[in-house]
């Protein structure tokens, strides 16, 4: 006999698990089936062992500016191998405490791998479970070039278990990963070459972004490649990693080499084509905008669904499908424009709404830029000034802002607020008619002309 359930969430990560809490607080019969450990990607291989790395390289960078205060500090060691066991048993209290707040919270946690029997059916190592709701958020794997000596390779799964800092490291990728892990390497001490295929990286974020991001990568001493394609890695005799590019040319003695082009979707496993679920050619569930795929009863939330792969989206896609489920709110559905979205590179990034060029391509002539870039006066001191940057697009004669784009110190934190103003529709005149907070660096963002 199988086990029913109002709400069954496969992949106990941001999505899964915000779906069965919002279920399970509307007194709903919910379970999260995990097969990995609790938090899924964010928790334990994403957003916060990264952000941890962010921390550390930038108590570095401050170290640095500490002389330009007047601070005579000199820099003893730093031990990856102390950094890397204090951050994991700070994501080890986060595990157990989803243990027993699902407990409290009356979800069931069914530990294992989940296959689709049917459509209302699911399988869990021989043990059968079946649901009025599924929600499918098993969110996605890092992937790897199909090229020879691929197996010596890291992705940032590996990079989270490296227990030793890479003296010598190669970054290949172009996206948020790759310039994050980039800028966290070369700020803890390593040597670090990013190689892109294409010209730049951040391909899809406002020009003024990537090129502001790729001077100070530079500057800061990471060695960035553009148009280099590896063709084959190879083991060298005293353990060290030789690459092969499509060039001739070969770059020699690595510790590491990590890849970040990109993850693929975790659907393999579950069986799908026996429940009806399409995917499209990448593997991806495709999802109408309340989050239901092709079959009645069954829904996809976060990174699964190839839309945004942002935990903040994740939960929230899935907490409305739950309110829109079980609480009487038939329209309730996640709108997925506006969607800000930080870079934890050196420096930071912060980002909302259309680019310039995107903007230019959908509203023509009517788009208005504001730009402004200085020295955010905390560098003013420092030996290594980074710059400040930022950009507001705005449309029409009212000058709406459809667009805000901003990197240097405090992007990540100021952004947040600004995003608020642009859901709401702000104009320029409304960012200027607000008092401006003084010494700032965001205060720029309501005085610019
Ligand atoms: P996941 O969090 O991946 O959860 C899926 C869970 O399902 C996993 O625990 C998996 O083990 C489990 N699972 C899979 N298949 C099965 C199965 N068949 N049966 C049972 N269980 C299964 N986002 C941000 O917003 N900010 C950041 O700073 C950020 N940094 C990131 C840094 C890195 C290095 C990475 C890789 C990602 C980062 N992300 C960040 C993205 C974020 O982690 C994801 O968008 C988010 O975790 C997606 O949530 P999800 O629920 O869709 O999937
Ligand atoms: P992305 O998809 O963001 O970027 C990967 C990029 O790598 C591609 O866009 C491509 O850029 C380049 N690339 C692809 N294939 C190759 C190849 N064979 N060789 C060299 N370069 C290649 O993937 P990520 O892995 O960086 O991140 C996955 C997702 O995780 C992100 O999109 C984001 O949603 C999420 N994330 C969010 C973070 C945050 O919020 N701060 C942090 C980390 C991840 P091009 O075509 O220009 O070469």
């Amino acid at each position: 006999m199988s086990k029913h359930f109002d709400l069954l969430a496969i992949g106990g990560g941001s999505g899964g698990l915000s779906a069965a809490e919002r279920a399970a607080e509307y007194g709903r019969k919910t379970a999260i089936i995990e097969n990995h450990k609790l938090g899924g990607t964010c928790v334990n291989v994403g957003c916060v062992p990264k952000k941890i790395m962010w921390f550390a390289s930038g108590i570095a960078e401050t170290l640095h500016s500490a002389t330009g205060y007047g601070f005579d500090v000199s820099l003893k060691d730093f031990h990856w191998d102390r950094l890397v066991t204090a951050r994991e048993k700070y994501i080890n209290g986060i595990n157990t405490w989803y243990t027993s707040y699902l407990a409290e919270s009356n979800i069931e946690h069914i530990q294992g791998t989940a296959r689709f029997v049917d459509a209302r059916t699911v399988d869990v190592d021989g043990t059968r479970y079946t649901a009025d709701h599924i929600v499918i958020a098993p969110g996605g794997v890092p992937i790897l070039p199909d090229i020879s000596g691929k197996e010596h390779a890291i992705t940032s799964d590996g990079f989270f278990a490296l227990t030793e800092k890479p003296e010598r490291v190669v970054v290949i990728g172009a996206g948020y990963i790759a310039v994050e892990l980039a800028g966290m390497l070369n700020g803890l001490g390593s040597e670090v070459s990013l190689l892109l295929r294409k010209d730049h990286f951040l391909g899809s974020f406002d020009a003024m972004l990537r090129e502001a991001l790729m001077e100070e990568m530079i500057e800061a001493g990471v060695n960035i490649m553009p148009r280099i394609n590896v063709e084959r890695i190879e083991k060298q005799s005293n353990g060290r990693l030789t690459l092969h590019c499509a060039s001739g040319m070969t770059l020699a003695d690595y510790d590491a080499v990590v890849y970040a082009i990109g993850r693929q979707p975790n659907t393999t496993p579950l069986n799908l084509e026996l429940a009806g679920v399409k995917t499209d050619e990448s593997g991806y569930i495709p999802t109408d905008f309340f989050q239901n795929t092709n079959v009645e009863g069954i829904y996809a939330v976060g990174d699964v669904t190839g839309r945004a792969q942002l935990t903040p989206v994740a939960i929230a896609a899935a907490r409305r499908l739950s309110d829109r489920l079980f609480n009487n709110m038939p329209e309730r559905r996640l709108d997925y424009h506006n969607i800000p979205t930080v870079v934890f590179s050196h420096p930071p990034i912060g980002t909302v709404g259309l680019t310039e060029d995107e903007a230019r391509e959908q509203y023509g002539d009517s788009v208005k830029t504001y730009q402004t870039g200085f020295t955010a006066m905390y560098h003013a001191l420092a030996p290594n000034p980074q710059r400040t940057a930022m950009k507001l697009v705005c449309v029409g004669p009212e000058e709406k802002i459809v667009g805000v784009h901003i990197i240097g110190m405090g992007a990540d934190e100021m952004l947040q607020g600004f995003a608020v103003a642009i859901k709401m529709g702000a104009t320029k005149k409304q960012l200027d008619d607000t008092v401006a907070i003084h010494p700032t660096s965001s205060e720029e963002l309501v005085t610019m002309r």
